[in-house]
Protein backbone atom coordinates (compact mmCIF):
# COMPACT_ATOMS: atom_id res chain seq x y z
CA UNK A 1 0.00 0.00 0.00
CA UNK A 2 1.46 3.21 -1.14
CA UNK A 3 1.67 6.37 1.46
CA UNK A 4 -1.10 8.16 -0.43
CA UNK A 5 -3.24 5.07 -0.49
CA UNK A 6 -2.69 4.98 3.35
CA UNK A 7 -3.49 8.37 4.26
CA UNK A 8 -6.68 8.11 2.11
CA UNK A 9 -7.99 5.44 3.96
CA UNK A 10 -7.19 7.33 7.79
CA UNK A 11 -8.88 11.12 6.25
CA UNK A 12 -11.90 10.04 3.35
CA UNK A 13 -15.47 8.51 5.09
CA UNK A 14 -16.11 7.45 1.34
CA UNK A 15 -14.56 4.51 -0.51
CA UNK A 16 -10.63 4.21 -1.07
CA UNK A 17 -10.07 1.67 -3.94
CA UNK A 18 -6.95 0.86 -4.76
CA UNK A 19 -5.06 -2.11 -7.61
CA UNK A 20 -5.60 -4.65 -4.90
CA UNK A 21 -9.10 -4.05 -4.33
CA UNK A 22 -11.34 -6.62 -5.88
CA UNK A 23 -13.80 -3.48 -7.40
CA UNK A 24 -10.79 -2.13 -9.06
CA UNK A 25 -11.43 -3.38 -12.15
CA UNK A 26 -14.50 -2.10 -12.50
CA UNK A 27 -14.36 0.98 -10.69
CA UNK A 28 -11.39 2.07 -13.26
CA UNK A 29 -13.66 2.18 -15.86
CA UNK A 30 -15.18 5.61 -17.63
CA UNK A 31 -17.94 5.32 -19.73
CA UNK A 32 -15.65 5.41 -23.02
CA UNK A 33 -13.87 1.46 -23.40
CA UNK A 34 -10.99 3.10 -25.34
CA UNK A 35 -9.66 4.46 -22.00
CA UNK A 36 -7.80 1.86 -20.09
CA UNK A 37 -6.28 4.17 -17.75
CA UNK A 38 -5.01 2.72 -14.39
CA UNK A 39 -4.87 5.31 -11.62
CA UNK A 40 -3.01 4.88 -8.29
CA UNK A 41 -6.02 5.15 -5.89
CA UNK A 42 -9.88 5.93 -6.78
CA UNK A 43 -11.70 7.81 -3.62
CA UNK A 44 -14.98 7.53 -4.26
CA UNK A 45 -16.10 10.91 -1.76
CA UNK A 46 -18.80 10.66 0.17
CA UNK A 47 -18.44 14.69 0.71
CA UNK A 48 -16.60 17.50 0.64
CA UNK A 49 -14.39 16.57 3.27
CA UNK A 50 -13.18 13.65 1.13
CA UNK A 51 -12.76 15.61 -1.55
CA UNK A 52 -10.75 18.49 0.22
CA UNK A 53 -8.39 15.11 1.42
CA UNK A 54 -7.64 13.59 -2.02
CA UNK A 55 -6.80 17.13 -3.23
CA UNK A 56 -4.57 17.42 -0.43
CA UNK A 57 -2.91 14.15 -0.93
CA UNK A 58 -2.79 14.45 -4.29
CA UNK A 59 -1.08 18.11 -4.32
CA UNK A 60 1.17 17.15 -1.18
CA UNK A 61 2.73 13.98 -3.10
CA UNK A 62 2.87 15.76 -6.07
CA UNK A 63 0.58 12.75 -7.65
CA UNK A 64 -1.99 13.48 -10.86
CA UNK A 65 -5.20 14.35 -9.74
CA UNK A 66 -8.12 13.25 -12.07
CA UNK A 67 -11.97 14.30 -11.29
CA UNK A 68 -14.75 12.52 -12.57
CA UNK A 69 -18.42 13.78 -12.13
CA UNK A 70 -20.43 11.44 -14.80
CA UNK A 71 -17.24 9.59 -16.47
CA UNK A 72 -18.52 10.80 -19.69
CA UNK A 73 -15.53 12.95 -20.92
CA UNK A 74 -14.56 11.52 -24.58
CA UNK A 75 -11.08 11.84 -24.13
CA UNK A 76 -10.98 10.43 -20.22
CA UNK A 77 -9.85 13.12 -18.35
CA UNK A 78 -11.93 11.82 -15.56
CA UNK A 79 -8.97 8.72 -14.92
CA UNK A 80 -5.39 8.57 -15.57
CA UNK A 81 -2.38 5.92 -15.09
CA UNK A 82 -0.64 6.49 -11.44
CA UNK A 83 -3.12 9.27 -10.64
CA UNK A 84 -5.46 10.45 -7.33
CA UNK A 85 -8.80 9.66 -8.86
CA UNK A 86 -11.67 11.77 -7.39
CA UNK A 87 -14.42 10.11 -8.21
CA UNK A 88 -17.89 11.80 -7.47
CA UNK A 89 -20.19 9.07 -8.30
CA UNK A 90 -21.40 8.97 -4.57
CA UNK A 91 -22.44 12.63 -4.77
CA UNK A 92 -25.65 12.70 -6.34
CA UNK A 93 -28.26 14.18 -4.44
CA UNK A 94 -30.10 17.35 -6.02
CA UNK A 95 -31.92 19.72 -3.91
CA UNK A 96 -35.02 22.13 -5.79
CA UNK A 97 -36.62 24.64 -4.14
CA UNK A 98 -39.62 24.88 -6.38
CA UNK A 99 -40.25 28.52 -4.62
CA UNK A 100 -37.12 30.03 -5.97
CA UNK A 101 -36.84 27.96 -8.82
CA UNK A 102 -33.50 26.90 -8.43
CA UNK A 103 -31.76 23.63 -7.87
CA UNK A 104 -28.60 22.77 -6.16
CA UNK A 105 -26.63 19.52 -7.43
CA UNK A 106 -23.54 17.63 -6.35
CA UNK A 107 -20.74 17.26 -8.37
CA UNK A 108 -21.22 14.01 -9.42
CA UNK A 109 -24.92 14.09 -9.99
CA UNK A 110 -26.44 13.10 -13.68
CA UNK A 111 -28.95 14.88 -15.96
CA UNK A 112 -31.23 12.26 -15.29
CA UNK A 113 -30.73 12.22 -11.61
CA UNK A 114 -31.45 16.47 -11.95
CA UNK A 115 -34.27 16.33 -14.72
CA UNK A 116 -35.95 13.79 -12.60
CA UNK A 117 -36.02 15.64 -9.63
CA UNK A 118 -36.82 19.48 -11.10
CA UNK A 119 -39.46 17.54 -12.84
CA UNK A 120 -41.28 16.56 -9.85
CA UNK A 121 -41.89 20.33 -9.54
CA UNK A 122 -42.52 21.20 -13.24
CA UNK A 123 -39.20 22.95 -14.17
CA UNK A 124 -36.41 22.26 -16.06
CA UNK A 125 -32.75 23.95 -17.12
CA UNK A 126 -30.88 23.11 -20.02
CA UNK A 127 -29.20 19.76 -19.65
CA UNK A 128 -27.41 17.03 -21.98
CA UNK A 129 -29.59 15.16 -24.34
CA UNK A 130 -28.79 12.05 -22.74
CA UNK A 131 -29.65 11.32 -19.05
CA UNK A 132 -26.36 9.73 -18.02
CA UNK A 133 -24.03 12.45 -19.11
CA UNK A 134 -22.91 14.16 -15.83
CA UNK A 135 -23.90 17.79 -14.62
CA UNK A 136 -20.42 18.58 -13.56
CA UNK A 137 -18.66 18.11 -17.18
CA UNK A 138 -21.38 19.34 -19.22
CA UNK A 139 -22.00 22.55 -17.29
CA UNK A 140 -18.24 23.58 -16.59
CA UNK A 141 -17.48 23.07 -20.45
CA UNK A 142 -20.49 25.65 -21.50
CA UNK A 143 -23.49 22.94 -21.87
CA UNK A 144 -25.56 22.83 -25.26
CA UNK A 145 -28.75 20.88 -25.12
CA UNK A 146 -32.73 20.96 -26.00
CA UNK A 147 -33.53 24.21 -24.25
CA UNK A 148 -30.53 26.24 -24.60
CA UNK A 149 -31.84 28.64 -27.46
CA UNK A 150 -34.64 29.88 -25.00
CA UNK A 151 -32.94 29.09 -21.42
CA UNK A 152 -29.29 29.38 -22.44
CA UNK A 153 -26.37 26.98 -21.98
CA UNK A 154 -26.30 25.26 -18.53
CA UNK A 155 -23.48 27.31 -17.80
CA UNK A 156 -25.63 30.29 -18.27
CA UNK A 157 -28.15 28.87 -16.45
CA UNK A 158 -25.68 28.61 -13.07
CA UNK A 159 -25.97 30.58 -10.47
CA UNK A 160 -23.08 29.58 -7.98
CA UNK A 161 -20.72 26.77 -7.00
CA UNK A 162 -19.26 25.31 -4.48
CA UNK A 163 -15.42 24.73 -5.15
CA UNK A 164 -12.63 22.76 -3.72
CA UNK A 165 -9.65 24.96 -5.29
CA UNK A 166 -6.24 23.81 -5.31
CA UNK A 167 -4.97 24.33 -1.74
CA UNK A 168 -7.82 22.23 -0.43
CA UNK A 169 -9.91 25.27 0.68
CA UNK A 170 -13.58 25.69 0.52
CA UNK A 171 -14.94 28.27 -1.64
CA UNK A 172 -18.15 29.76 -2.91
CA UNK A 173 -18.45 31.23 -6.39
CA UNK A 174 -20.94 33.44 -7.81
CA UNK A 175 -21.40 36.79 -9.17
CA UNK A 176 -20.86 37.72 -5.54
CA UNK A 177 -18.00 36.35 -4.09
CA UNK A 178 -15.05 34.99 -6.11
CA UNK A 179 -16.41 36.62 -9.39
CA UNK A 180 -13.54 36.25 -11.69
CA UNK A 181 -13.64 32.11 -10.82
CA UNK A 182 -17.30 32.43 -11.31
CA UNK A 183 -16.59 33.64 -15.07
CA UNK A 184 -14.12 30.96 -15.40
CA UNK A 185 -16.27 28.29 -14.32
CA UNK A 186 -18.65 29.11 -16.93
CA UNK A 187 -17.18 27.37 -20.36
CA UNK A 188 -13.33 27.04 -18.76
CA UNK A 189 -14.00 23.40 -18.19
CA UNK A 190 -12.50 21.49 -14.66
CA UNK A 191 -9.35 23.32 -14.67
CA UNK A 192 -10.04 25.87 -11.61
CA UNK A 193 -11.10 23.07 -8.71
CA UNK A 194 -13.17 20.46 -7.81
CA UNK A 195 -16.89 21.77 -7.66
CA UNK A 196 -19.12 19.73 -5.37
CA UNK A 197 -22.11 21.50 -5.86
CA UNK A 198 -23.65 23.71 -8.68
CA UNK A 199 -26.73 25.91 -8.06
CA UNK A 200 -29.00 26.48 -10.87
CA UNK A 201 -31.80 28.71 -12.19
CA UNK A 202 -34.85 26.52 -13.02
CA UNK A 203 -37.38 27.45 -15.88
CA UNK A 204 -41.51 26.37 -15.69
CA UNK A 205 -40.86 23.50 -18.57
CA UNK A 206 -42.44 20.16 -17.22
CA UNK A 207 -43.83 18.69 -21.00
CA UNK A 208 -42.17 19.06 -24.34
CA UNK A 209 -43.58 17.97 -27.89
CA UNK A 210 -41.08 16.29 -29.62
CA UNK A 211 -38.94 13.38 -30.96
CA UNK A 212 -36.94 12.42 -33.76
CA UNK A 213 -38.55 12.76 -37.33
CA UNK A 214 -36.70 10.52 -40.40
CA UNK A 215 -36.22 11.40 -43.80
CA UNK A 216 -34.70 9.97 -46.94
CA UNK A 217 -31.24 10.95 -48.01
CA UNK A 218 -32.76 12.36 -51.30
CA UNK A 219 -33.95 14.84 -49.21
CA UNK A 220 -31.22 15.82 -46.52
CA UNK A 221 -30.06 18.80 -48.68
CA UNK A 222 -33.41 20.24 -48.85
CA UNK A 223 -33.95 19.73 -44.95
CA UNK A 224 -30.69 21.09 -43.73
CA UNK A 225 -30.83 23.72 -46.20
CA UNK A 226 -33.89 24.57 -44.08
CA UNK A 227 -33.16 23.72 -40.81
CA UNK A 228 -30.68 26.48 -41.75
CA UNK A 229 -32.18 29.58 -42.62
CA UNK A 230 -35.41 28.45 -40.58
CA UNK A 231 -33.84 27.98 -36.54
CA UNK A 232 -32.11 31.15 -36.93
CA UNK A 233 -35.14 33.13 -36.15
CA UNK A 234 -37.83 30.22 -34.79
CA UNK A 235 -39.48 30.53 -32.07
CA UNK A 236 -37.17 30.18 -29.07
CA UNK A 237 -39.48 27.56 -27.55
CA UNK A 238 -38.00 25.08 -30.44
CA UNK A 239 -35.31 23.32 -29.68
CA UNK A 240 -33.58 20.30 -31.54
CA UNK A 241 -30.62 19.68 -34.21
CA UNK A 242 -30.38 17.90 -37.38
CA UNK A 243 -28.42 14.10 -37.14
CA UNK A 244 -26.88 11.68 -39.44
CA UNK A 245 -28.61 8.31 -38.26
CA UNK A 246 -28.54 4.77 -38.86
CA UNK A 247 -31.93 3.38 -37.91
CA UNK A 248 -32.32 1.39 -35.00
CA UNK A 249 -34.76 -1.69 -34.26
CA UNK A 250 -37.64 0.33 -33.16
CA UNK A 251 -40.93 -0.34 -33.59
CA UNK A 252 -41.81 3.47 -35.05
CA UNK A 253 -39.81 2.72 -37.38
CA UNK A 254 -40.71 0.16 -40.13
CA UNK A 255 -38.75 -3.25 -40.27
CA UNK A 256 -37.58 -3.05 -43.72
CA UNK A 257 -35.91 0.41 -43.20
CA UNK A 258 -33.88 -0.70 -40.15
CA UNK A 259 -30.44 -0.46 -40.53
CA UNK A 260 -30.79 2.24 -43.58
CA UNK A 261 -29.13 5.68 -42.82
CA UNK A 262 -31.65 8.73 -42.61
CA UNK A 263 -31.15 12.31 -41.70
CA UNK A 264 -33.38 13.32 -38.89
CA UNK A 265 -34.85 16.00 -37.20
CA UNK A 266 -34.51 15.90 -33.54
CA UNK A 267 -37.26 17.64 -32.26
CA UNK A 268 -38.23 19.30 -28.66
CA UNK A 269 -40.97 22.04 -28.59
CA UNK A 270 -40.70 23.66 -25.22
CA UNK A 271 -43.85 26.46 -25.05
CA UNK A 272 -47.80 24.92 -24.72
CA UNK A 273 -47.86 21.42 -25.98
CA UNK A 274 -51.14 22.01 -27.73
CA UNK A 275 -48.75 24.61 -29.80
CA UNK A 276 -46.50 21.89 -30.44
CA UNK A 277 -48.25 20.47 -33.70
CA UNK A 278 -48.15 23.76 -35.34
CA UNK A 279 -44.56 24.36 -34.52
CA UNK A 280 -43.53 21.30 -36.27
CA UNK A 281 -45.47 21.61 -39.24
CA UNK A 282 -42.65 23.11 -41.31
CA UNK A 283 -40.55 20.35 -40.40
CA UNK A 284 -43.45 18.50 -42.02
CA UNK A 285 -44.59 20.26 -45.48
CA UNK A 286 -40.73 20.79 -46.40
CA UNK A 287 -40.21 17.21 -47.04
CA UNK A 288 -42.04 13.70 -46.60
CA UNK A 289 -41.30 12.01 -43.09
CA UNK A 290 -40.36 8.49 -43.52
CA UNK A 291 -41.20 7.32 -39.63
CA UNK A 292 -41.61 9.62 -36.23
CA UNK A 293 -42.00 9.49 -32.84
CA UNK A 294 -42.93 12.87 -32.12
CA UNK A 295 -45.41 13.39 -29.17
CA UNK A 296 -46.07 15.06 -26.21
CA UNK A 297 -43.86 13.68 -22.95
CA UNK A 298 -42.51 14.53 -19.99
CA UNK A 299 -39.10 16.44 -20.32
CA UNK A 300 -37.43 13.91 -18.94
CA UNK A 301 -38.60 11.19 -21.78
CA UNK A 302 -37.11 13.15 -24.08
CA UNK A 303 -33.63 13.63 -22.81
CA UNK A 304 -33.31 9.66 -22.25
CA UNK A 305 -34.53 9.14 -25.02
CA UNK A 306 -31.38 8.27 -26.88
CA UNK A 307 -29.84 6.39 -23.60
CA UNK A 308 -30.05 3.08 -25.28
CA UNK A 309 -28.00 3.88 -28.37
CA UNK A 310 -24.96 5.15 -25.98
CA UNK A 311 -24.58 2.45 -23.45
CA UNK A 312 -21.31 2.43 -21.12
CA UNK A 313 -18.83 0.67 -22.96
CA UNK A 314 -18.85 1.44 -26.31
CA UNK A 315 -15.78 3.33 -28.06
CA UNK A 316 -15.51 6.76 -28.70
CA UNK A 317 -13.57 9.09 -30.91
CA UNK A 318 -15.33 12.27 -31.34
CA UNK A 319 -14.78 15.81 -32.86
CA UNK A 320 -16.21 19.40 -33.00
CA UNK A 321 -16.03 22.61 -35.13
CA UNK A 322 -18.44 25.58 -34.53
CA UNK A 323 -19.70 27.20 -37.50
CA UNK A 324 -20.73 30.83 -37.97
CA UNK A 325 -22.39 30.33 -41.45
CA UNK A 326 -23.51 26.68 -42.21
CA UNK A 327 -23.01 27.76 -46.11
CA UNK A 328 -24.20 25.56 -48.72
CA UNK A 329 -20.31 24.10 -48.98
CA UNK A 330 -20.53 23.13 -45.72
CA UNK A 331 -23.68 21.59 -46.00
CA UNK A 332 -22.22 19.54 -49.19
CA UNK A 333 -19.73 18.60 -47.02
CA UNK A 334 -21.98 16.96 -44.52
CA UNK A 335 -23.74 15.07 -47.26
CA UNK A 336 -21.13 13.62 -48.71
CA UNK A 337 -20.30 12.05 -45.61
CA UNK A 338 -23.09 11.98 -43.36
CA UNK A 339 -24.72 8.98 -45.47
CA UNK A 340 -21.19 7.29 -44.29
CA UNK A 341 -22.10 6.93 -40.96
CA UNK A 342 -20.46 3.36 -40.08
CA UNK A 343 -22.21 2.46 -36.76
CA UNK A 344 -25.83 2.48 -35.53
CA UNK A 345 -24.45 4.64 -32.21
CA UNK A 346 -22.73 6.76 -34.45
CA UNK A 347 -23.99 9.94 -34.98
CA UNK A 348 -23.24 13.71 -36.04
CA UNK A 349 -25.52 16.49 -34.42
CA UNK A 350 -25.64 20.25 -35.92
CA UNK A 351 -26.88 22.11 -32.66
CA UNK A 352 -28.17 25.78 -32.56
CA UNK A 353 -26.92 28.18 -31.00
CA UNK A 354 -28.54 31.40 -31.17
CA UNK A 355 -31.24 32.89 -29.04
CA UNK A 356 -30.56 32.74 -25.28
CA UNK A 357 -27.25 31.83 -25.74
CA UNK A 358 -26.64 34.89 -28.26
CA UNK A 359 -28.32 37.29 -25.71
CA UNK A 360 -24.88 36.80 -23.09
CA UNK A 361 -21.73 39.02 -24.35
CA UNK A 362 -18.60 36.62 -25.71
CA UNK A 363 -17.01 37.91 -22.18
CA UNK A 364 -19.28 37.58 -20.07
CA UNK A 365 -18.47 34.13 -19.54
CA UNK A 366 -15.46 32.01 -20.15
CA UNK A 367 -17.96 30.31 -23.31
CA UNK A 368 -16.47 32.64 -25.79
CA UNK A 369 -18.25 31.46 -29.15
CA UNK A 370 -21.71 33.31 -28.30
CA UNK A 371 -21.11 34.35 -32.39
CA UNK A 372 -21.56 31.27 -33.60
CA UNK A 373 -24.71 29.71 -35.15
CA UNK A 374 -24.31 26.15 -35.12
CA UNK A 375 -21.91 23.43 -32.78
CA UNK A 376 -21.06 20.90 -34.90
CA UNK A 377 -20.59 16.81 -33.12
CA UNK A 378 -19.08 14.21 -35.46
CA UNK A 379 -19.60 11.71 -32.32
CA UNK A 380 -17.57 8.15 -33.71
CA UNK A 381 -19.17 5.04 -30.74
CA UNK A 382 -18.99 1.57 -32.01
CA UNK A 383 -18.69 -1.56 -30.15
CA UNK A 384 -15.97 -3.42 -31.79
CA UNK A 385 -12.25 -2.32 -30.76
CA UNK A 386 -11.74 -4.35 -34.26
CA UNK A 387 -13.30 -1.38 -36.34
CA UNK A 388 -11.25 1.17 -34.87
CA UNK A 389 -9.43 2.62 -37.37
CA UNK A 390 -12.41 2.32 -39.83
CA UNK A 391 -14.99 4.18 -37.60
CA UNK A 392 -12.07 6.97 -36.46
CA UNK A 393 -10.83 7.37 -39.97
CA UNK A 394 -14.67 8.64 -40.53
CA UNK A 395 -14.77 11.05 -38.15
CA UNK A 396 -11.43 12.15 -38.98
CA UNK A 397 -12.16 12.47 -42.73
CA UNK A 398 -15.78 13.96 -41.91
CA UNK A 399 -14.20 16.97 -39.52
CA UNK A 400 -11.36 17.36 -42.43
CA UNK A 401 -14.16 18.07 -45.08
CA UNK A 402 -15.99 20.55 -42.48
CA UNK A 403 -13.08 22.33 -40.70
CA UNK A 404 -12.84 24.60 -44.29
CA UNK A 405 -15.79 26.05 -43.47
CA UNK A 406 -15.88 26.60 -39.81
CA UNK A 407 -14.17 28.06 -37.03
CA UNK A 408 -11.03 27.29 -35.45
CA UNK A 409 -12.35 26.54 -32.19
CA UNK A 410 -14.94 23.99 -31.10
CA UNK A 411 -16.65 23.41 -28.03
CA UNK A 412 -14.31 22.07 -25.66
CA UNK A 413 -17.10 19.04 -24.65
CA UNK A 414 -17.11 17.72 -27.97
CA UNK A 415 -13.15 17.96 -28.81
CA UNK A 416 -10.64 14.96 -28.65
CA UNK A 417 -7.74 14.54 -26.54
CA UNK A 418 -5.61 15.46 -30.07
CA UNK A 419 -7.49 18.78 -30.11
CA UNK A 420 -5.20 20.23 -27.05
CA UNK A 421 -3.62 22.75 -29.54
CA UNK A 422 -7.16 24.19 -30.52
CA UNK A 423 -7.94 25.13 -26.90
CA UNK A 424 -6.78 29.00 -26.96
CA UNK A 425 -8.85 28.96 -30.54
CA UNK A 426 -11.54 27.85 -28.36
CA UNK A 427 -11.14 30.91 -26.16
CA UNK A 428 -10.23 33.03 -28.68
CA UNK A 429 -10.23 36.59 -26.53
CA UNK A 430 -11.03 35.72 -23.23
CA UNK A 431 -8.19 33.09 -22.94
CA UNK A 432 -5.73 35.38 -21.40
CA UNK A 433 -8.38 36.36 -18.99
CA UNK A 434 -8.71 32.42 -18.26
CA UNK A 435 -5.24 32.15 -17.48
CA UNK A 436 -4.93 35.00 -15.25
CA UNK A 437 -7.71 33.08 -13.13
CA UNK A 438 -5.60 30.24 -13.59
CA UNK A 439 -2.58 31.65 -12.49
CA UNK A 440 -4.88 32.85 -8.97
CA UNK A 441 -6.87 29.51 -7.82
CA UNK A 442 -3.91 26.59 -9.40
CA UNK A 443 -1.05 28.37 -9.94
CA UNK A 444 0.70 24.84 -9.92
CA UNK A 445 -1.51 23.58 -12.43
CA UNK A 446 -2.91 20.49 -10.04
CA UNK A 447 -6.26 20.55 -12.34
CA UNK A 448 -4.35 19.72 -15.73
CA UNK A 449 -6.40 16.80 -16.84
CA UNK A 450 -8.62 17.95 -19.03
CA UNK A 451 -9.01 20.93 -21.65
CA UNK A 452 -5.67 22.59 -19.94
CA UNK A 453 -5.19 26.47 -19.47
CA UNK A 454 -1.97 26.55 -18.44
CA UNK A 455 -1.05 29.00 -15.70
C1 LIG B 1 -23.01 10.07 -24.57
C2 LIG B 1 -22.63 11.51 -24.42
C3 LIG B 1 -23.59 12.49 -24.61
C4 LIG B 1 -23.26 13.86 -24.48
N1 LIG B 1 -24.22 14.81 -24.70
C5 LIG B 1 -23.91 16.12 -24.52
C6 LIG B 1 -24.90 17.13 -24.67
O1 LIG B 1 -26.04 16.87 -24.98
N2 LIG B 1 -24.53 18.41 -24.48
C7 LIG B 1 -23.26 18.76 -24.13
O2 LIG B 1 -23.00 19.95 -23.95
N3 LIG B 1 -22.30 17.83 -23.99
C8 LIG B 1 -22.60 16.52 -24.17
N4 LIG B 1 -21.63 15.57 -24.03
C9 LIG B 1 -20.26 15.99 -23.75
C10 LIG B 1 -20.10 16.17 -22.26
O3 LIG B 1 -20.47 17.50 -21.95
C11 LIG B 1 -18.66 15.93 -21.83
O4 LIG B 1 -18.29 14.61 -22.14
C12 LIG B 1 -18.49 16.17 -20.32
O5 LIG B 1 -17.12 16.18 -20.02
C13 LIG B 1 -19.17 15.11 -19.52
O6 LIG B 1 -19.16 15.42 -18.18
P1 LIG B 1 -19.07 14.25 -17.10
O7 LIG B 1 -19.13 14.88 -15.77
O8 LIG B 1 -20.03 13.18 -17.42
O9 LIG B 1 -17.63 13.66 -17.44
P2 LIG B 1 -16.33 13.33 -16.57
O10 LIG B 1 -15.52 12.42 -17.42
O11 LIG B 1 -16.69 12.85 -15.23
O12 LIG B 1 -15.66 14.72 -16.42
C14 LIG B 1 -14.97 15.33 -17.48
C15 LIG B 1 -14.08 16.39 -16.94
O13 LIG B 1 -14.89 17.47 -16.46
C16 LIG B 1 -14.36 17.96 -15.26
N5 LIG B 1 -15.35 17.73 -14.19
C17 LIG B 1 -16.41 16.92 -14.19
N6 LIG B 1 -17.11 17.10 -13.05
C18 LIG B 1 -16.44 18.01 -12.33
C19 LIG B 1 -16.65 18.63 -11.08
N7 LIG B 1 -17.71 18.35 -10.33
N8 LIG B 1 -15.76 19.56 -10.65
C20 LIG B 1 -14.68 19.88 -11.42
N9 LIG B 1 -14.43 19.32 -12.60
C21 LIG B 1 -15.31 18.42 -13.05
C22 LIG B 1 -13.07 17.25 -15.01
O14 LIG B 1 -12.03 17.95 -15.62
C23 LIG B 1 -13.28 15.95 -15.73
O15 LIG B 1 -12.11 15.31 -16.08
C24 LIG B 1 -21.93 14.21 -24.15
C25 LIG B 1 -20.97 13.22 -23.97
C26 LIG B 1 -21.32 11.88 -24.10
C27 LIG B 1 -20.26 10.83 -23.96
Amino acid sequence: MTTEVGRLREQVSGEVISPDDAVYEEARKVHNAMIDRRPRVIVRCAGVEDVVAAVNVARESGTDLAVRGGSHSVPGFGTADDAVVVDLCRMQAVDVDAEAMTARAQGGATWGAFNDATHAHGLATTGGIISTTGVGGLTLGGGIGYLSRGCGLSCDNLISAEVVAADGKIISASERENEDLFWALRGGGGNFGVVTSFEYRLHPIREVYGGPMLYELSDAATVLKFYRDFIKDAPEELGGFPAWQIAPPLPFIPEDRHGDTFLLFVACWAGPTEDGEAALAPFREIAPVVAEQVGPMPYPALNSAFDDLVPDGLQHYWKANFVRELTDEAIEAHLEHGPKVPAVNSTVHIYPINGACHRVEPDATAFAYRDATFATVIAGMWPDPAHNEDNVAWVRDFYEATAPHSEEGGYINFMAEDDQDRIRANYRGNYDRLVDVKRKYDPGNLFHLNQNIRP
